[in-house]
């Protein structure tokens, strides 16, 4: 048997947080708490809600950055991330779909490895930001099942 090993990416944790074409930030519509998307459309960042029909439109450029542990929301408007679940008495959150597998990743693999191009993660590399409990060897199991619940949470209607 093969063992994985975990091989940095080049995000960090401003990079993970933008949308993608085909990877959208999940949020909870202010309107009437059904799944909605951020998106971002050349210079302007779209929030849509395909439920209720909200809608929220914005400069990209007027990113705030967000990245409360306790109370996390997306880049753009300060709106609370649909993928949340409690985990080992901690908050457990993504922001996408690649910040999802980024951290199924990152907590599944036994030994991981740093980028190659340095010594140690540096400072600005996502790995180094995750909180403690989320590197603890000793949560994995309870981690894991978070994030199969995330995954059924991304699949949600
Ligand atoms: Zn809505």
């Amino acid at each position: 048997m093969t063992e994985k090993r975990f091989q940095e990416s080049y995000e960090n944790r401003i990079s993970i947080s933008i949308p993608t074409n085909d990877d959208p930030t999940l949020v909870i519509c202010a309107k009437c708490q059904s799944k909605a998307v951020v998106t971002l459309h050349n210079d302007e960042a779209r929030l849509t809600c395909p439920i209720c029909g909200y809608n929220l439109a914005k400069t990209a450029e007027e990113k705030t950055f967000y990245w409360d542990a306790e109370n996390p929301t997306d880049s753009y408007f300060g709106v609370n991330l649909w993928l949340q679940t409690d985990c080992v008495g901690e908050s457990l959150w993504v922001f996408n779909k690649r910040h999802l597998e980024y951290l199924e990743n990152f907590v599944s693999v036994k030994h991981r490895q740093c980028n190659p191009n340095n010594e140690t993660w540096t400072n600005s590399s996502l790995a180094s930001r995750l909180p403690k409990w989320l590197k603890s060897a000793k949560n994995r199991t309870h981690i894991l099942k978070g994030i199969e619940v995330l995954k059924s949470k991304y699949n949600d209607a």
